[in-house]
């Protein structure tokens, strides 16, 4: 007799956690199946997010801007310091302890909730009198039978024809994380393929432990999802540190030459610039970070007659409902952004639906953060956007060269925009290149969820000195108003 559950989830990433955190606090009873496993083969919950994605690529952009700091920055400040090192191993192995801690504290969430977790594979056998029977294949294999189910099995990261990954010298984000695990040294020379949020980030990373990094970029603009202004400016400064752009190529052959043992070796990328030009470039390493591809294999969605769709993710609703009666679907493996908050916020509503409430999940209202240096966030229409659709609107900008906060932190880069309704006022967008910008960006968020004004943000009093009071010079801006430049 297989065990029964009233929700069963499939994929315990940001998305499959927290709908089945949820799920439990309603009253439900939830198990969660999850196939990843850490270096020991055990249960590594969190999914791509805490395993190869946000937490990670997030503690290494930390340590190796602490280096940055300390390298260049901290003369400024009257430090001075002697044979500064970088200790690559350790850096990466404080990194894995950061991952585990995630890992347990979402183990320690689940029995908290009461939520039964199951180490392996999930996949759908069959519908049966009022569920689906879903085998786990693992450690210990079983047949659980759910009400409902929610599919929240992510993504993966998308292989460059003719050029798989080995994760020695071709890397997906995975091998991109662990570069110097074994050999203590950053890569001397890296190139990366995808000038997206992954390739930015880790690009950022390494170039800052001394390697020599070169970004080849298929689309014809730098960022082209953001505001044009901020990518503008992100590309001047990025380049003004050392990153080297090629934007608008055509990748031709990719050749590796192995090293010794299958270690070390490096990388030839051919490729063709924007005007047809033939050129190469040699690396010892080479990031490709060019998208992702929902996962689905394994899960025999046939057997319940579901399919996925020509882009491979599964096809839902709004509400994320699949045209099967209650198997939902969230996250990366449906449409929408790859972000592991949208994921989270999906997981909360389809939980809430399921026991009878009315979860929401506002599309128009998801932040994108790239967590480079400056940081650059943004919710809501770029210029761009407002242009095309044929919005009238009013535009107001404040640089952190004019804050108080910015300049003793000694970091004055970029600038806060926004956006607002010429007629109304109501705020359409905010955008930020700069110190910061993932904080600063939620302020943004919650304005926007409420409609408020530019105006609004304006009346507000912001903390003296604060990075915040460039967001509200901003909102000042829009009316031609500011105080302070
Ligand atoms: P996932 O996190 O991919 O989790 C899916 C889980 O399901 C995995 O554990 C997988 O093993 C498991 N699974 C799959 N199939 C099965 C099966 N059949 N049976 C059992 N288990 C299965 N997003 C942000 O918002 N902010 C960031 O800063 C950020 N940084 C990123 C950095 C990198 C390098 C990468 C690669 C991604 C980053 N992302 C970031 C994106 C974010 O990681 C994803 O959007 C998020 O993880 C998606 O969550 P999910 O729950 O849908 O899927």
């Amino acid at each position: 007799m297989s065990k029964q559950f009233d929700v069963i989830v499939i994929g315990a990433g940001p998305g499959g956690y927290i709908a089945a955190i949820r799920a439990a606090q309603l009253g439900l009873n939830v198990a969660c199946i999850d196939e990843w496993k850490n270096e020991k083969g055990g249960p590594a919950p969190g999914g791509t997010c805490t395993n190869v994605g946000c937490i990670p690529s997030k503690a290494l952009l930390q340590s190796s801007e602490h280096f940055e700091q300390a390298a260049h920055h901290f003369g400024e400040h009257g430090i001075s310091l002697k044979d500064l090192k970088m200790d690559v191993k350790k850096m990466i192995a404080r990194k894995d302890g950061v991952v585990k801690q995630n890992n347990d504290g979402i183990l320690y969430l689940f029995k908290k909730n009461k939520v039964s977790f199951f180490h392996g594979k999930g996949s759908f056998v069959k519908a049966v009198d009022g569920g689906y029977e879903i085998a786990v294949t693992g450690d210990k294999s079983e047949t659980l039978t759910g009400k409902q189910i929610i599919v929240a099995t992510g993504s993966s990261a998308r292989q460059l024809p003719g050029a798989p990954f080995d994760e020695e010298n071709i890397l997906s984000n995975d091998g991109a994380l662990r570069i110097g695990k074994t050999s203590g040294a950053a890569p001397k020379k890296l190139g990366v393929i995808g000038s997206g949020v992954i390739g930015l980030e880790m690009g950022s990373v390494w170039r800052r432990l001394g390697a020599e990094v070169t970004v080849l970029e298929m689309a014809p603009s730098f960022l082209g999802g953001c505001d044009a202004a901020v990518a503008k400016e992100a590309e001047k400064i990025f380049r003004k540190q050392g990153l080297s752009f090629e934007l608008g190529v055509k990748i031709g052959e990719v050749k590796v030459a192995a090293g010794k043992n299958g270690k070390g070796g490096s990388v030839t990328v051919h490729y063709e610039d924007a005007n047809g030009k033939a050129h190469s470039i040699d690396s010892d390493r080479l990031i490709v970070s060019i998208g992702r591809v929902p996962n689905t294999e394994g899960l025999t969605l046939d057997a319940v007659g579901l399919a996925p769709d020509e882009r491979g993710f599964i096809p839902v609703d709004d509400e994320c409902r699949t045209s099967v009666p209650n198997i939902y679907a969230i996250g990366d493996v449906v449409r929408g952004p790859m972000l592991a908050h949208k994921a989270e916020e999906e997981a909360v509503a389809v939980a809430e639906r399921i026991a009878g409430q009315h979860g929401h999940v506002d599309f128009a209202l998801i932040p994108w953060v790239i967590y480079t240096s400056p940081e650059i966030a943004w919710v809501g229409k770029t210029e761009q956007q407002l242009k095309e659709q044929g919005v009238a609107y009013k535009a107001g900008s404040f640089p952190f060269m004019a804050n108080g906060r910015a300049r003793a932190l000694g970091d004055t880069t970029g600038f806060v925009k926004f956006l607002a309704d010429a007629k109304t006022d109501e705020i359409l967008g905010v955008h930020i290149v700069g110190p910061y910008a993932s904080e600063l960006i939620a302020e943004a968020c919650v304005a926007m969820a409420f409609r408020a004004s530019s105006e609004d943000i304006a009346r507000i009093c912001h903390a003296h000195p604060s990075l915040s009071e460039s967001t509200k010079e901003a909102a000042l801006a829009v009316d031609k108003r500011t105080l302070s430049f």
